[in-house]
């Protein structure tokens, strides 16, 4: 299973992909994370991006399709991957796209958590009290809003148009929200109707 999970901030992402990294036995990749792990260790993309990741900017996508491209090719991905947080742009959408699949890793599924802005921002900023997350304060809220609206929306339509996109609502309880996208995808991809 090759799923991408397309979602704007605070929509339960997260959440719903490693509850679907569990359910398709692959790992979940979270950009985010991995992005946040280089600040944590200070490494040299780290002190780069942590001025971007406070803003809550995108970083460069060229930096980003290279993370990708080692964690898809990752022995533990050889069953597939959950990758959440990504594409965030068109750029990444076409030429990840077109790399992995030249790797024959491409992604055979993406799941849009479709959810509403004024809730969103209520979570993100409830979030940002229980979990102290440095890009979450009200500014930066809103700043990554918009970024996603401006350059991770037409992402959607990218996959739609090329029929794999499958859209479930993430405003419903976690548990509703993966059983939507599990029997989704089923439909999708019958050959995964085993799980
Ligand atoms: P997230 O945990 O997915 O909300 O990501 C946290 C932050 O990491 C974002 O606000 C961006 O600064 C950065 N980031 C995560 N994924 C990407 C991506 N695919 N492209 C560019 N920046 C990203």
């Amino acid at each position: 299973m090759r799923l991408v999970l397309l979602a704007p901030p605070g929509a339960g992402k997260g959440t719903q992909g490693a509850r679907l990294a569990e359910i398709f036995g692959v790992p979940h990749i979270a950009t985010g994370d991995l992005l946040r792990e280089h600040v944590t260790r200070g490494t040299e993309i780290g002190q780069r991006i942590g001025a971007q990741l406070d803003d809550g900017e995108l970083v460069s996508d060229d930096l980003v399709l290279d993370m990708v491209r080692e964690a898809i090719t990752a022995p533990e991905a050889d069953a597939g991957y959950i990758l959440d947080g990504y594409p965030r742009t068109m750029k990444q959408a076409i030429e990840g796209s077109a790399q992995a699949e030249a790797l024959g890793k491409g992604a055979q599924v993406a799941v849009y958590l479709a959810a509403d802005e004024d809730e969103l921002e209520r979570r993100l900023l409830q979030r940002a009290q229980e979990q102290g997350r440095g890009d979450d304060n009200e500014q930066v809220i809103r700043r990554r809003l918009q970024t996603y609206r401006r350059e991770t929306s037409p992402v959607i339509d990218y996959y739609r148009e090329r029929g794999l996109l499958v859209e479930v609502d993430g405003m419903q309880p976690i548990e509703a929200v993966t059983r939507d996208i599990v029997e989704k995808v089923k439909v999708l991809r019958p050959e995964e109707s085993t799980i």
